[in-house]
């Protein structure tokens, strides 16, 4: 970051020289506005000056950057002994960004860290954003800008267009314009996309428009639209506003991503990766629920290991850990999607079959027996007894009511000889 500060008093020099001294380079001194315009021949990303200089007045000073083209656009900082109302309002009118104390340098240090902070403003962004814009020249313009910025660009001139390309992939932003080609207006896409619950329906919209309608400007922004940018539109604006917006869907999805880890982990089961008893409990409740209100039938299958004691006392914790995880994957491999698995206790399993009854939930319990005792979990010989409730007439049930009766028929199953099902109607 490249500072000029053109400071009269050489005792101000040196203090803002000492305050300034994490830069990665000292900034540039010009102790008169005369030495100010030898070093505007490089190129300054911020500038401090004072109101009296040796040569002339500050203010001037600041006036003749803003109409300078190098400096029209860099912050210029006003190092004053007061602050009063009127020094801030001739700052304001000769277009100085910020007014500090001399005496408070720590104040403008830290503007100038913060600065450089948001200055890291040139590392690229990740992400993809959508053009929709009409116009050729513009839209070859803000593309330029945006792929500068890091992101991948695609572009469309139409609402109807941007719809398909807002199907076929997720945005990290879209920029649209208000007059499209074809029949819709960027309103209409504006509020196309969030009504829709397509995986961009969250978007971060930033409308643009030649029109100095502020009705029409409100209008995009209620309809769901994040920012507006009014045409012809700057460079170091449009950058800046685009940066903000992908920066805090970023934020967002981050955010989002660790939800979504904490819910899974809160209703998993770490040994098996099953879901645990207490998710099971919400989940199956919502799909027998579900299942009554259109008469299908469901069904409940309990599985416990038989003598898993002895597995541990024999092999020893861990060969029995293995034994469990070994066990839940012959369960997964079994289950259609639809079906919910669950690790309810030590060695106790729960799966929800949805329409799936009669002989086959018995076939289907069988073939489950068989597997796992075919594949030796923990290379040892394992045997599960299995529980089978149904609701074959596809009568309403509940989760509680189903659970107990496939409890009821998997103590039948350990008291008449383990390593094999019985089942029982509702
Ligand atoms: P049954 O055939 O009647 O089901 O007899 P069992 O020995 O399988 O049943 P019991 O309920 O007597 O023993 C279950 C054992 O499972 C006792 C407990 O130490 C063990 N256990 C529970 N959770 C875990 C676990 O996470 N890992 C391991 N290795 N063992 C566990
Ligand atoms: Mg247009
Ligand atoms: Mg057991
Ligand atoms: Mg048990």
């Amino acid at each position: 970051m490249n500072i000029l500060a053109v400071l009269g008093s050489s005792f101000f020099r040196h203090l803002l020289q000492r305050h300034l001294g994490f830069l990665p380079q000292p900034p540039m001194f010009a102790a008169s506005i005369a030495e100010a315009q030898v070093a505007l021949n490089s190129k300054i990303d911020l500038v401090c000056l004072e109101r009296h200089l040796p040569d002339g007045s500050g203010f001037d000073l600041a006036r003749a950057l803003r109409k300078h083209p190098e400096t029209s656009r860099v912050p210029i900082i006003l190092l004053t002994s007061s602050v009063d109302p009127e020094v801030c309002a001739t700052s304001l009118e000769a277009g100085i960004t910020e007014v500090f104390s001399k005496y408070e340098l720590e104040r403008l240090a830290d503007y100038v860290e913060q600065r450089m902070r948001r200055n890291d403003a040139t590392e690229k962004l990740i992400g993809k954003a959508l053009l929709v814009e009409d116009s050729v020249p513009v839209a070859r313009f803000i593309r330029s800008v945006l792929e500068r910025l890091g992101l991948r660009v695609d572009t469309c001139p139409s609402g109807e267009q941007a719809l398909e390309s807002l199907e076929a992939k997720t945005y990290d932003i879209a920029l649209i314009d208000v007059l499209l080609e074809g029949r819709m207006t960027g309103l209409n896409l504006v509020r196309e996309i969030r009504r829709s619950e397509g995986r961009n329906t969250r978007v971060p919209i930033l409308a643009m428009s030649a029109l100095e309608d502020m009705a029409r400007r409100i209008e995009l922004l209620r309809e769901g639209a994040n920012d507006f940018l009014a045409k012809p539109m700057l460079e170091e604006e449009l950058a800046a506003r685009v940066r903000n917006m992908v920066q805090l869907k970023h934020l967002l999805d981050e955010t989002e991503a660790q939800r979504d880890h904490m819910r899974r982990l809160a209703m998993t089961d770490q040994l098996t990766g099953l879901f645990n008893r207490h998710y099971l409990a919400e989940i199956a409740s919502r799909r027998i629920t579900e299942a009554g209100r259109h008469k299908i039938p469901v069904t409940m299958l309990m599985l416990d290991i038989d003598h898993f004691k002895n597995i541990n006392d024999t092999h020893g914790h861990d060969i029995g850990d293995m034994v469990l995880a070994e066990t839940a994957a012959v369960i997964k491999d079994c289950c259609r999607e639809g079906d919910v698995a669950a690790r309810t206790g030590g060695e106790e399993f729960v799966l929800l079959l949805i329409n799936t009854v009669g002989e086959r939930a018995l076939a289907f319990a069988e073939d489950l027996r068989g597997r796992v005792e075919a594949r030796r979990p923990g290379g040892i010989p394992v045997t599960v007894s299995v529980g089978v409730a149904e609701t074959a007439t596809g009568a309403p049930t509940t989760f509680e009511a189903l659970f107990k009766a496939a409890d009821d028929a998997l103590y039948d199953a350990k008291e008449t000889g383990r390593n094999r099902v019985v089942k029982v109607s509702l």
